[in-house]
């Protein structure tokens, strides 16, 4: 139920679990981040609430300069470890937080299983994990839109992916979604305020929309075409 990510120099994985605390009062019942180490992608999970991760990273940090965090409220398969977000695919290549549902879920795990791919979780959300690994063509930005094409329903996505540890990828169909773009680094969220003490510069993506983000830049697109979106910067200029 809500969407956290985060590309720059600070310390990725207290920036993801601070902004899913500011994600908790949108109901949760359970919570996970991913963060891109070099060239692998991590991922710690829980049922429950935040300080049931918390514990999980204090005994196993996870560290790296771009990562992705989730914290859901379930649709599609109980509350479980497995079924949290982030989920991946068999690789551990790519990681991908969700809101929202994929109505034709059913239809494209079938015919993933059909291929061999594996599921360990009864998420909706999971086929778009493994259709990253499925569709790769060695560019992110043409996958993301070979992958979109394939979804029906709601969605906002967060993605990352060891074969490009520098970027940070957002998606927005019928699910919020913001950008913040700050000094050197930059989110992607849910809403507003889980942002603010980074930066209060922000583009709101709208649907049909996707983002790339380097800690330096935000580059908008329309999904379906690739041509790129002149969006003036939105100014929260009110207190927290
Ligand atoms: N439909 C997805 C699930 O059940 C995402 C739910 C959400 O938006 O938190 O895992």
């Amino acid at each position: 139920c809500g969407i956290i990510g985060y590309i720059g120099q600070k310390d990725t994985q207290q920036v993801l679990t601070t902004g899913l605390s500011k994600l908790e009062y949108r109901g949760y019942d359970s919570v996970g981040i991913a963060v891109v180490n070099g060239e692998s992608v991590q991922v710690e999970k829980a049922k429950g609430r935040l300080d049931v991760l918390q514990d999980k990273l204090d005994q196993a940090p996870l560290s790296g300069n771009v990562g992705i965090g989730h914290t859901r409220w379930a649709t599609h398969g109980e509350p479980s470890n497995e079924n949290s977000h982030p989920h991946t695919d068999g690789n551990k290549e790519f990681a991908v937080v969700h809101n929202g549902i994929i109505e034709n879920y059913l239809d494209i795990k079938r015919e993933l299983k059909q291929k061999g791919y594996t599921f360990i979780s009864e998420t909706d959300s999971e086929v778009i994990s493994h259709l990253f690994s499925d569709l790769y063509d060695g560019d992110m930005l043409s996958t993301i839109q070979k992958v979109v094409k394939r979804l029906e329903g709601a969605y906002a996505l967060g993605i990352v992916s060891e074969h490009d540890p520098d970027r940070l990828y957002a998606v927005r169909q019928a699910s919020p979604l913001i950008i913040g773009a700050g000094d050197g680094e930059t989110l992607i969220s849910s809403d507003i305020p889980a942002v603010l003490e980074h930066t209060r510069d922000i583009f709101i993506l709208e649907d049909g929309e996707m983002a790339v983000l380097t800690k330096d830049d935000v580059t908008l697109l329309e999904t379906e075409t690739g041509v790129e979106l002149n969006r003036d910067l939105f100014r929260a200029d009110w207190d927290m």
